[in-house]
């Protein structure tokens, strides 16, 4: 299928924001790559002027929430050149969800062309600030005007893009986070593991409850036993004891990290011992009690790595190394960096270079 292009005129074209005050998803490029799908199938891919969408109040999106989303980023490298980190595996992750929401699935390669074409009329949006990126958005919602609960049969595809600050703009600042035992984020048979809109709607009051006593994040345990750890906000999470590295498994209700996946491969070549397994709260504040509780980590493409420097469970407060970033947390940080911005070389075949 051809991609149509229509270009911005120079005189509409947006001028660009500090690259040292970015923040996160406040600014958008000058293009957007959009497509639609009817009568079973996809058409007229097509990159435009970034613009509005004009939505009938009946879209299905608005009323039963067949949203899905990705997020990945665009990294500018010492030579200039665009690079990706694991597109694909996004928008696999993409047609995974689509599935788990009765919505059709994308073509990976027609969309990874629109995406790296769009990324090549906006290559400018590619920060250059240390740490900055250029962050790519690809959405999916239900547009069929229509009341009734079913899978819809017309959608729009979009990917926007948005220039974002770096995470830690003064170095590595370790979190506090706050371990809810009163709401849930997922459940297994529910949708945890897909990466749609409603969990996200879902999870606001947890953070806000949060945010309001000064933790940054909520951590989600088990919906049935309220015991075993599952993830962070939008990240994954990962705790160091006694030099076992673990992590809980993906056992539905949990959003499969394509960092997360990452690090189990970076730390099992580095000969670290990675488990899989599910980990209780209270193992892990026994594990503090003890001493043997080294590091806790959360893993995402926001922050990529975000030390974990204390948690709190049921007025019980557990600060990890001195709330202080541990040596692992760093090393991980500096070597998916390395990787992702082309410093080093990639053994692994993660990173996809767009050229100029
Ligand atoms: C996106 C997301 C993650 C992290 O996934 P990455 O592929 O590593 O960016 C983890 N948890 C949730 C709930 C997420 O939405």
């Amino acid at each position: 299928m051809e991609i149509s292009i229509t270009q911005a005129l120079p005189a509409e074209l947006k001028q660009k924001p500090d690259e040292n005050a970015l923040g996160f998803g406040a600014y958008f490029s000058d293009h957007m790559f959009v497509m639609r799908y009817n009568d079973g199938k996809w058409h007229s891919p097509a990159i435009s002027k970034y613009g509005e969408f004009s939505l009938d109040p009946a879209a299905m999106v608005l009323h039963y929430g067949q949203a899905i989303f990705e997020g990945l980023k665009a990294y500018r490298g010492k030579d200039n050149k665009t690079y990706l980190f694991r597109p694909k595996e996004n928008l696999a992750r993409l047609n995974r969800s689509a599935q788990r929401m009765c919505m059709p699935e994308l073509d990976i390669e027609l969309v990874y062309k629109g995406i790296s074409t769009l990324l090549g009329i906006d290559r400018d949006w590619v920060p250059s600030a240390p740490g900055a990126t250029l962050y790519i958005r690809p959405t999916m919602v239900a547009c069929e005007a229509g009341l009734g609960v079913r899978p819809a049969k017309e959608y729009l595809f979009f990917t926007i893009l948005s220039p974002v600050g770096a995470y830690y703009p003064e170095g590595f600042n370790p979190v506090k986070i706050f371990v809810t035992d009163k709401y849930v984020r997922a459940v297994r048979g529910g949708v945890g593991e897909a990466k749609t809109a409603g969990n996200y709607a879902a999870s606001i009051m947890a953070a806000v409850e949060a945010q309001s006593q000064g933790f940054t994040q909520v951590l989600w345990l088990d919906a049935c036993d309220r015991q075993s750890v599952e993830e962070v906000g939008t990240m994954n999470i990962f705790f160091v004891i006694d030099d076992e590295i673990i992590t809980p498994p993906l056992n539905g209700s949990i959003l499969p990290g394509i960092t997360r996946e990452s690090v189990i491969q970076l730390c099992r070549d580095q000969g670290r011992t990675v488990t899989e397994r599910a980990i209780t709260i209270d193992e892990v504040f026994q594990a503090n009690d003890e001493g043997r509780l080294q590091e806790v980590f959360g893993t995402g493409t926001a922050a990529s790595i975000s030390p974990v420097g204390s948690l709190f469970h049921k007025d019980r407060e557990c600060c990890i190394n001195h709330c202080n970033t541990g040596p692992l947390s760093q090393q991980l940080f500096d070597d998916l960096q390395a990787i992702q911005y082309g410093y080093k070389e990639d053994p692994y075949g993660w990173v996809s270079c767009l050229g100029d």
